[in-house]
Order: C-alpha cells, then sequence, then structure tokens
C-alpha cells in the first residue's frame, strides 16, 4: 500500500513553527517513499476558530515549498478535507459506536459535571474524570433506563455521546519513535466523541478521517502521544485495527535555554519570530512579524525546522527541499526535545544568503533600496553585495554596509577623525586626489600606483593615508577594504569625496 500522510491543523491562530515542522516532516516522508501528502483542515472547534487562519497555514506551507497532494483546494476523490464539511460522516459513526455499545449518551449539565468534581476531589484524586467508576452515578444512558433516555431524547434534551472506555484491557501504541507504550484501560476517561452542539471532536473525527483517507503513517506532535491509546481504541471499536495507522510522534520544540516548550511569548523576549509569516491579531489589532518578514529566506527556514528533531547521522548541516526528500527518515527522528537556537537560525540565514547568485542577492537589496527611494543598476549593487555579504546574514542588513555607496558622508566620525587626521593629513590626501584625479578608472593597480607614489613623495606610511582615507569616503571607521570601495565608487566621486572631507574637516566642521 503506497504512503499516505497528512498534516491536520486546526485553524485557531497562526500556525506555529512547530507546526511548520511537522508539516514538512510529513511532507518529507511522503516524498521519500512516493506517497501522498495531505492538507486536512480540522475546524470543529467552532469557539476556537479564527478567520484567516487556514489561509495563512496554505500560504505558510506554499512559501516553505510544502506542497500538499490532496486538500481543500484540490480533491483527489478522498474530501472534503475541511472537516466542517464532512459533519454527516462522523455521526453517521457516532451512531455506529453506540450501537455496538462502545459509546452511549450523556445528559449531564455542566453543573452535574462541576458537582461530581468537587464531590470526588481528594489529595489523592485532585481531578475527578468521567469514568469507569464515577459514569454510574452520572445521568447517561448506562445508568438511566431506556424509557428514560428514550424519553430526554425525544424531548430534545441536550447530550454529548461519550466513549465507553473498556474496564481491564491493555490498550498499545507502537510508537515509530518512541517505541511500545502500553497504557491500562480504566486508567482513561469516558472522553466526548460528540459534543452537545452537533459536532464531533477532534477524537472521533480524527480517527473517522484518518481511516477514510487511507492514512498510513500518523506524525504529529508529542502533545498528542497522551492521546494515542484512546484512539487506538476508536480504532478496535470501529473493527479498522487492521487497517490502523502506525504512528510516529514528534519531539517538542524547546526555549532557548532548554527550559519547556517554545512559545510565542520566548519570541517577543528573545527577538526571534516563532512564526513563518507575518501575522494580525484580528481581535486586538497587534502584528506579529514571521520569519519571512524578518528577513529569512524560505530555504533557510525549512533548513532550520528540518534540524530541529531529525539529524542526517553526518556533519553535513545545510540541506536543499530536495537533499532533505532524499535523506530523511523517522528513524533519525529524536525523543528527546529540539532546542531552539535563534543564534544558529542567523547563521543559517547568513550561509544562503553568501551561496546565492550575487544577481539574485541584487535583485532583493534593489527592492529594498527602492523602498528608500535609491535606484541603482543591478550590476553597480552587485558588486556593492559581493563586498560586505560575508558581513550580514539578511539583506536588509546589507544597508548599513553599504549605505556609504548610496549617498556621500555628512558627518564625519570625530572620535576617528581626532585620532587620524593629523596636521599633514589635507596636503597628502590633496595629493592623492590630484593624482586620482589623472588616473583613469580605478582600478587595483592605478589605486596602488598612486599611493605608492604618495608614500614616497611624502615619507610617509600607509598608517598615514588609509585611515583618513576611510573617513573621507566612508565617514566613519568600518567598511570593507577601502580599494574596493574606491572601484566601486569610482575616479569622480572619490576624488570629489577626499575633497569634500578636507574642506570640512579641516576647517574642523565634522558634522
Ligand atoms: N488538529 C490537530 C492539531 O491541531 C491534529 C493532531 C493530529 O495530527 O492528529 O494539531
Amino acid at each position: 500500500m503506497s504512503v499516505r500522510v497528512r498534516f491536520a491543523p486546526s485553524p485557531t491562530g497562526p500556525l506555529h513553527m512547530g507546526g511548520v515542522r511537522t508539516a514538512l516532516y510529513n511532507y518529507l516522508f511522503a516524498r521519500k517513499h512516493k506517497g501522498s501528502f495531505l492538507l486536512r483542515i480540522e475546524d470543529t472547534d467552532r469557539k476556537r476558530f479564527v478567520k484567516g487562519a487556514e489561509d495563512y497555514i496554505m500560504d505558510s506551507l506554499r512559501w516553505c515549498g510544502i506542497e500538499w497532494d490532496e486538500g481543500p483546494d484540490r480533491d483527489g476523490g478522498m474530501g472534503p478535507f475541511r472537516q466542517s464539511e464532512r459533519m454527516k460522516i462522523y455521526r453517521e459513526y457516532a451512531n455506529i459506536l453506540i450501537g455496538k455499545g462502545y459509546a452511549y449518551y450523556a445528559f449531564d449539565t455542566p453543573e452535574e459535571l462541576t458537582e461530581m468534581r468537587t464531590r470526588l476531589k481528594t489529595d489523592k484524586n485532585p481531578n475527578p474524570q468521567y469514568d469507569i467508576h464515577t459514569r454510574v452515578q452520572m445521568q447517561n444512558s448506562l445508568s438511566l433506563s431506556g424509557e428514560e433516555v428514550k424519553k430526554r431524547l425525544d424531548s430534545g434534551q441536550d447530550y454529548v455521546i461519550r466513549i465507553r472506555i473498556p474496564e481491564n484491557e491493555e490498550i498499545i501504541v507502537d510508537d515509530i519513535i518512541r517505541g511500545r507504550v502500553s497504557v491500562e484501560s480504566r486508567l482513561l476517561d469516558d472522553k466526548v466523541l460528540f459534543k452537545s452542539d452537533g459536532m464531533p471532536t477532534y477524537h472521533l473525527a480524527n480517527v473517522v478521517d484518518d481511516h477514510l483517507m487511507d492514512i498510513t503513517h500518523v506524525i504529529r506532535g508529542e502533545e498528542w502521544l497522551p492521546s494515542a491509546p484512546l484512539h487506538v481504541l476508536l480504532y478496535r471499536c470501529l473493527g479498522w485495527t487492521d487497517s490502523m495507522p502506525r504512528f510516529a510522534h514528534l519531539p517538542l520544540l524547546l526555549k532557548p535555554d532548554g527550559q519547556g516548550k517554545l512559545s510565542k511569548r520566548d519570541g517577543d523576549r528573545l527577538g526571534f519570530p516563532v512564526f513563518p509569516l507575518e501575522w494580525k491579531d484580528t481581535q486586538s489589532g497587534e502584528i506579529i512579524r514571521g520569519y519571512r518578514e524578518s528577513g529569512y529566506f524560505p530555504e533557510a527556514f525549512v533548513n532550520i525546522i528540518a534540524l530541529l528533531g531529525w539529524n542526517p547521522g553526518t556533519e553535513q548541516e545545510l540541506f536543499s527541499l530536495e537533499e532533505l526528500t532524499e535523506l530523511f527518515s523517522l528513524d533519525r527522528v529524536g525523543k528527546a526535545g529540539a532546542r531552539f537556537d535563534p543564534e544558529k537560525a542567523r547563521w543559517f540565514n547568513h550561509q544562503y544568503l553568501v551561496r546565492k547568485p550575487i544577481k539574485e542577492v541584487a535583485l532583493l537589496f534593489k527592492d529594498f533600496l527602492a523602498e528608500k527611494g535609491i535606484s541603482q543598476p543591478e550590476e553597480r549593487l552587485g558588486r556593492i553585495c559581493s563586498l560586505v555579504r560575508d558581513r550580514v546574514s539578511f539583506v536588509h542588513e546589507l544597508w548599513e554596509e553599504s549605505y556609504f555607496f548610496f549617498q556621500a558622508p555628512s558627518s564625519y566620525d570625530e572620535k576617528f577623525a581626532r585620532k587620524k587626521w593629523k596636521d599633514d593629513t589635507p596636503a597628502l590626501m590633496t595629493a592623492l586626489a590630484e593624482k586620482l584625479a589623472k588616473t583613469g578608472t580605478l582600478e587595483t593597480e592605478s589605486i596602488e600606483n598612486a599611493m605608492n607614489e604618495i608614500m614616497q613623495e611624502s615619507g610617509a606610511g600607509a598608517g598615514r593615508i588609509m585611515p583618513p582615507l576611510r573617513l573621507a569616503l566612508v565617514g566613519a571607521a568600518h567598511g570593507p577594504d577601502v580599494k574596493e570601495i574606491m572601484k566601486i565608487l569610482g575616479r569622480d566621486e572619490t576624488v570629489e569625496r577626499i575633497k569634500r572631507a578636507i574642506e570640512s574637516i579641516s576647517s574642523g566642521r565634522t558634522e
């Protein structure tokens, strides 16, 4: 049977990077095994439904290059892929479970449930459950007479449908990552399968859909491991054990210090994104930046999350989506939580930035400059980017390292000027400007010739020429190699900047 996996997010808000990782691992697993990857929207919890979240999920996956084969927008014959459009199906299976005695109606009001929990609460049992022991004391079709149940149903009284957990059974979850987990059935509670609003709960809908959609492997976050025994039991009750999917629960993503689950608040606190794309909170109007808006390349983001839980078993750290597809295997997904390191994330983006074709970087930088109203030929931008990209991790950071190529200094670093602009500097700079003005285009050789001549004529060393020259061209002590700056600025602009510096700094005007 060919592999079929699914990513089944609930549209309750923006997709966390942990969710994208779950989608990615499912996608890689499907591609590796030449199977299918499905996107199913689990939107049965209407109270937590957030408008726009479904589009956000799809846009995020598309941005990452994680394409699904079947989903709400492409039904391969096993849809619909939005659970809210499959309501009839779930009701049918809830009825089957009741018919077989595996589920029952429960009429308890919220007050009655609270009353039971308070009444039975003890130090030893702080959270009394609706289960084998307590169900007999409650208002349900196991404790009430058939007649009474019929009366209540006919009168339209609110009810839920609960699973009837068997008393003494061993439930085994065979997890590809975690191995065999065995649970005694009496420890489970009679979870609600169908709610009073006519909606199934996640548990019922999830199992029914995985079965009807021929899912072979359920790859999802560790937070669902406690629900797995209930799901195994549901497969058993529905007679689907033979075609039950295999489970793989992925490790948690941990905070940078390794203490606890990575949350949105950590991102705010430590200044890194936790969402792939920008998200505007529908209620508060708050805008949260995503990886995309923070300047991450999608390839880098995918590479970052791929390694949060999986490792290739080699020293290799950079992987394209194609390489990941080839190498990925659930055997190499660890059990231990994966610590997220924001510094390492920046490092990944840097690696992609320095490896990108320079033309591409130039075009991205061109867009960035356009927003500042600066327009430049691509060829010149390419030269600038080649010169400074080693120093940065993001396209927007190129500006910090290259702004002086687009605007002549309007002031000069005072401290640096005091230290490096000596009494004889104006004469040296004037002589250099005159020599440069007589050369053709500035090349390494012509620049070096001009400097050597000045040094010979004046007896001054390079240390007396280069720093003031940098100050004249950049206005500050930083920047790449001075000769490279001169080559890009060109002869006329270089000469012009030297002259302007002589005038301003010598007359004491560094502002
Ligand atoms: N709807 C669940 C979620 O939001 C899906 C869990 C699963 O994959 O079974 O994570």
